[in-house]
């Protein structure tokens, strides 16, 4: 049986982002995903809850969602995680200049750890799998631990990522639903980058029911 992860979240401003922390019951290793913003906050809820960050993951590179990860690695000593289409937004100064003047905030330093599809990060006795889902951004990716999905901006409840932004593409993005997403089980639990929806979080199931994109553009063409 696959272990599941202990799942805490903060919403983080200024953009109100999910970050999650997800720790392994057993060791109580934990992966920090899309800390947003305020290292303090997310550090004082890893010792109240008795965790120990090891890993960061970023869903992709939009500056709201990778705002702690600097301070976070410096603290911690925990490498950062991301896709390489997504990390050239750091990485490249002419990408980045653009990236932060669409956002309005300053990027992060490149990752130390680049992410591609299939990946598979060992969290303790956690098993992260790593799906590329490009779209929002080009190197968007989801991760799924256990019967948990953590979407990113790559999919909301009820909604999908705006796509308007450097690199975006919603026809991309619904490939990627269609490709990795939709035929997950029904009941793996959908964890958003922002809460945006009638309830923080869902299903895949209730979300091929319920989210337009998928039932008007994927199901019902
Ligand atoms: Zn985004
Ligand atoms: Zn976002």
């Amino acid at each position: 049986m696959t272990t599941e992860p202990v799942i805490h979240s903060l919403s983080i401003p200024p953009f109100d982002v999910n970050t999650y922390l997800v720790v392994c019951p057993e060791t109580k290793e934990a992966a920090v995903i899309d800390p947003a913003g305020q290292p303090e906050r997310i550090l004082a809820l890893a010792e109240e809850v008795g965790a120990r960050v090891v890993m960061i993951l970023d869903t992709h590179g939009h500056a709201d969602h990778v705002q702690a990860n600097a301070a976070l690695r410096q603290i911690c000593g925990a490498p950062v995680y991301m896709h390489a289409d997504d990390d050239r937004f750091f990485s490249d100064p002419q990408t980045r200049a653009i990236v932060e003047r669409e956002l309005g905030l300053p990027g992060a330093p490149p990752a130390d750890r680049l992410l591609a599809d299939g990946d598979i990060l060992k969290l303790g006795s956690l098993a992260i799998e790593v799906l590329h889902t490009p779209g929002h951004t080009p190197g968007s990716v989801c991760f799924r631990v256990g019967g948990n999905l953590f979407t990113g901006d790559t999919l909301f409840v009820g909604d999908v990522g705006r796509c308007d932004l450097t690199g975006g593409s919603l026809d991309r993005l619904l490939e990627s639903l269609a490709a990795k997403i939709i035929d997950l089980p029904p009941e793996t639990v959908v964890w958003p980058g922002h809460d945006y929806g009638e309830t923080p979080t869902s299903t895949i199931g209730r979300e091929r029911v319920e989210n337009p994109y998928i039932t008007d553009f994927l199901l019902d063409p």
